[in-house]
């Protein structure tokens, strides 16, 4: 079975729950989403960059010479590819798992994930209007919204407020921009405080700006 891939790679977890823990990262080739405001056009988009078709049983070796046990399955868009997550999860079952997703797909209840990121996107990313799946889900999982300004966090506030999410365990607010100064709003800071919810900073580009690690 051969999987269209972005990228493969082994690092630290810049974000959500488990940051700062030592992760390999597979990126799926391809969102189905494909919003305007995406950072990374290039895992989606042919005319950046095109997708390397490797065999699975490859990419089993290559993560099996890194030194971390932790894979982190990411966007874009992992669970297009969920019989090449369950083949992993079937060869490694000593590793633990991550996805993160934009969870416009149902997740096979057979696939076993130790977290779960939900990304879901707001007006201000241009994304194609979906349902998330979520809400019909037995699956626990974290929640993180990318925001800008009062707007894009009233949105998040009625998009919460507004579904019956039975499962969630925290919720992020990520600002949108990624230069470092705009990082630390105090806008969005004292929202997260009133409202119990987790700041999220993008750690990796305020360390190391747009560096892609292949
Ligand atoms: S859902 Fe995420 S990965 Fe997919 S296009 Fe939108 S921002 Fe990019």
């Amino acid at each position: 079975m051969k999987t269209p891939i972005s990228e493969i790679f082994e690092s630290l977890q810049w974000e959500w729950k488990n940051t700062w823990k030592p992760s390999i990262f597979l990126r799926f080739w391809w969102c189905n989403l494909t919003c305007k405001r995406c950072d990374s056009k290039y895992s989606w988009d042919k005319k950046i960059e095109k997708p390397k078709e490797i065999k699975l049983e490859k990419i089993i070796e290559k993560i099996k010479t890194f030194h971390s046990k932790h894979i982190i399955f990411t966007w874009w868009e992992p669970l297009l590819y969920q019989k090449h997550i369950k083949k992993i999860q079937t060869e490694l079952p000593w590793y633990t798992f991550e996805l993160e997703t934009n969870w416009s797909i149902e997740i096979d209840p057979e696939l076993t994930f130790n977290q779960i990121n939900i990304s879901p996107k707001l007006k201000n990313s241009w994304s194609k209007k979906y349902k998330i799946k979520a809400l019909e889900s037995d699956f626990r999982y974290d929640l993180k919204f990318v925001c800008s300004n009062l707007e894009d966090l009233k949105e998040v506030k009625n998009f919460i407020e507004n579904n019956k999410f039975k499962n969630i365990k925290e919720i992020y607010i990520m600002p949108l921009w990624t230069d470092k100064k705009s990082q630390v709003n105090k806008k969005i800071i004292n929202f997260c405080i009133k409202n119990w919810y987790n700041y999220c900073l993008r750690q990796h580009i305020i360390l190391f700006w747009d560096k892609k690690w292949v």
